[in-house]
């Protein structure tokens, strides 16, 4: 048996080695402030274009196109905010979106609705996906941007965002993705897939945490969310983290040179996840079933709490989710499980499998075999499921 299978690299993962040596250097050694005119600082300043050039050359953008950040969230927060303000000042103040958006998403929109902006949120039906025709139905005269992410984060449904942006590209609207869970782990082209700004995390690729970068085309307005000094162009104020900077292009060098090989991995494994766990009765595979994230797997099983199942797992050594990782240690069902129109008993019970190329066929067995186990068991105290036995309707077939 696996000591520890790891299985939610949704939530983040362990970084790579290539992203660990990469880092050291800046740690010892190479520790000048990029903004000082010395030679101690010019190394700096050095490695610094360096990773922005490498960056935006692996994602099909021009370096002056990349503003480093702290991560997913700041880039999503900087990128919706900047649009709807540079809206507003033209009178738009309409924002199109989906309604399982990450947090760092959704709750910017609920802020901007409190100031005054009208949000859509577009539904992503019961298999966990939008079409470009729905985001060009709701657009408006006064449509200031529509912010779609290009995979979700739990159900792992990966969106038509080239099409999404072609719509946006002909109306002139503003267009912003969340590509978090896409970049490193899917082919991601800015220029080919129409994309105006977008979001990158490094943790989320064996990269370090606090760090990503906003990727926000020439021509496109852009507002800084902090103020102070003039680094990233005078958009984004504070001294660069160099030492994660240079770990992310690393790890994302590497992610890029092993794409289609881990694609391939991960979707192997992912099917024989799914597979097996679907055999359990009663139970649903969450999400988009074609237009899927190599490494995602999220299921609910009938009368069945997500929370104890994933206490029991934990128990074997196997790491999962439920719900998203920003709203477990909460009762309330996960909103994206609630958007794909799943009942409120159901939400509860999902569990959320996210693989890297880490994983190995040994472990999707080891979980193959315990998932089931710890379904029964529960189920076997489970008062919904007596419910069921006794003849109750169940939500899943
Ligand atoms: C993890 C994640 C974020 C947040 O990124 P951080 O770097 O942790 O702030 C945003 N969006 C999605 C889809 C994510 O999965």
């Amino acid at each position: 048996m696996p000591k520890t299978v790891y299985a939610d690299n949704a939530a983040t993962t362990a970084m790579s080695d290539a992203a660990i040596e990469a880092m050291t250097p800046y740690l010892k050694g190479i520790y000048g402030n990029p903004s000082s005119l010395h030679t101690v600082g010019q190394v700096a300043k050095e490695a610094l274009d360096k990773a922005r050039a490498e960056t935006a050359a692996l994602i099909g953008a021009a370096p002056n196109e990349i503003y480093f950040t702290s991560g997913g969230s700041e880039a999503d927060n900087q990128a919706i905010r900047s649009a709807a303000y540079a809206g507003a000042a033209k009178g738009k103040k309409h924002i199109i979106s989906t309604a399982f958006e990450h947090h760092a998403v959704l709750h910017t929109l609920k802020k901007l609705e409190k100031e005054g902006f009208e949000v859509t949120y577009l539904d992503v039906h019961r298999h966990g996906n939008i079409t470009a025709p729905e985001v060009e139905a709701a657009l408006r005269p006064d449509t200031a941007l529509v912010t779609v992410m290009y995979a979700n984060n739990e159900v792992g449904s990966v969106l038509p965002v080239r099409e999404i942006g072609a719509v946006c590209r002909a109306n002139k609207v503003t267009f912003h993705t969340d590509a978090v869970q896409a970049v490193g782990h899917i082919p991601v082209d800015v220029a080919a897939d129409n994309i105006d700004m977008m979001s990158v995390s490094a943790h989320k690729f064996h990269g370090p945490k606090g760090v990503g970068f906003l990727y926000c085309r020439n021509g496109v307005q852009l507002k800084n969310l902090i103020e102070g000094g003039a680094q990233e162009r005078k958009r984004r104020a504070g001294t660069e983290n160099i030492a994660g900077i240079c770990s992310m292009v690393a790890a994302l060098k590497e992610a890029a040179a092993n794409l289609d090989k881990n694609m391939k991995k991960e979707a192997a494994l992912r099917d024989k996840l799914i597979a097996g766990l679907s055999a359990i009765p009663h139970s649903r595979l969450n999400g988009d079933p074609v237009y899927r994230l190599p490494g995602n797997v999220n299921m609910c099983f009938e009368g069945i709490e997500g929370e104890s199942l994933l206490l029991l797992l934990d128990a074997k050594g196997i790491c999962a989710s439920s719900g998203s990782a920003c709203t477990s240690g909460s009762l309330d069902p996960s909103h994206v499980l609630l958007a794909l129109g799943l009942p409120h008993e159901v939400a509860h019970g999902s569990l959320r499998l996210s693989l890297s190329e880490y994983n190995t066929e040994e472990e999707i067995d080891y979980i193959l075999a315990e998932v089931p186990k710890v379904v029964e068991y529960l189920r076997s105290i489970s008062p919904v499921w007596e419910e069921l036995e006794k003849g109750g309707k169940p939500h899943l077939i």
